[in-house]
């Protein structure tokens, strides 16, 4: 099958993003996830299924089929943009890995365009299906939330053991891997837990570079307008302060560590 005929489940294509990757970029939005973060500020992204979210007091339908074509329509009008910025496309979602041969296909044919490709991932899938990314991909960006499984599991419903074996395959297959932990408070926010982060990521070949994501709540509204609870009302956001406090821990590994990105 040709390529730009796949089809694939997007929420939402957001042009001149300056996050996710480097300079200016067009972030494409994936249905469905695997994980239930507690703190997920893209909870519309987690079903796979089509859904209405009620926005500002308007019903809104979440979710279209989409082909390769149309998606690289949208990509192709900012391609001076990614020229002179040096940036790209970003897959985010969701998780990007739940649609194989949709992003794989979208990947590549961004390659054809010579266009600088990244995603942002949680990898948690099988490696064999991660494998099928890796050549189109210029950055793995992935989330890396915690060392310790049973709080894994408490705070994001899966296992840690698949994403930790993962980022290891994903290193050793020579990726331009950059480690991301959104940092949220009472899960993963002391100094400890981040130099346990950092270790981890410190040892995975070739990986240079660690971000630190502060955790906010501006997807709390989203929650409501799709009829779910919010469990995290009650945690406010870390200072400044905080974070950089947090943002020496990291640095404590010897990797290049940066507040956000
Ligand atoms: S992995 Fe990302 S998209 Fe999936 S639930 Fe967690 S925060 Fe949301």
């Amino acid at each position: 099958m040709d390529i730009m005929q796949v089809k694939g489940r997007v929420f939402d294509i957001q042009r001149f993003s300056i996050h996710d990757g480097p300079g200016i970029r067009t972030i494409i939005f994936l249905k469905g996830c695997v994980l239930r973060c507690l703190w997920c500020c893209n909870p519309e992204s987690q079903e796979y299924d089509v859904q209405t979210m009620v926005v500002q007091g308007k019903p809104k339908i979440i979710g279209k089929d989409v082909t390769v074509e149309e998606v690289m329509d949208e990509i192709k009008k900012d391609m001076p943009y990614y020229r002179r910025s040096g940036g790209g496309v970003t897959l985010s979602g969701g998780e990007a890995l739940c649609q194989p041969e949709f992003a794989v296909s979208l990947l590549k044919a961004c390659k054809e365009f010579g266009i600088h490709t990244a995603m942002e991932s949680t990898g948690y899938a099988d490696f064999e299906v991660i494998k099928e990314y890796l050549p189109y991909l210029d950055v793995y960006l992935m989330d890396i939330k915690h060392r310790n499984n049973a709080k894994h599991k408490e705070f994001t419903t899966r296992s840690n053991e698949l994403i930790l074996e993962n980022a290891i395959k994903i290193a050793q297959a020579g990726t331009n891997l950059v480690i991301r932990v959104p940092v949220i408070p009472t899960f993963n926010d002391t100094e400890e837990e981040i130099r346990e982060i950092a270790a981890f990521a410190k040892n995975l070949p070739g990986v240079k570079e660690l971000h630190l994501l502060p955790y906010h709540r501006l997807g709390q509204d989203k929650y409501e307008g799709l009829g779910r609870e919010y469990n995290l009302a009650h945690l406010e956001p870390l200072s400044k302060e905080r974070m950089e406090e947090l943002l020496e821990a990291a640095k404590s590994s010897g990797l290049i560590c940066q507040i956000g990105g």
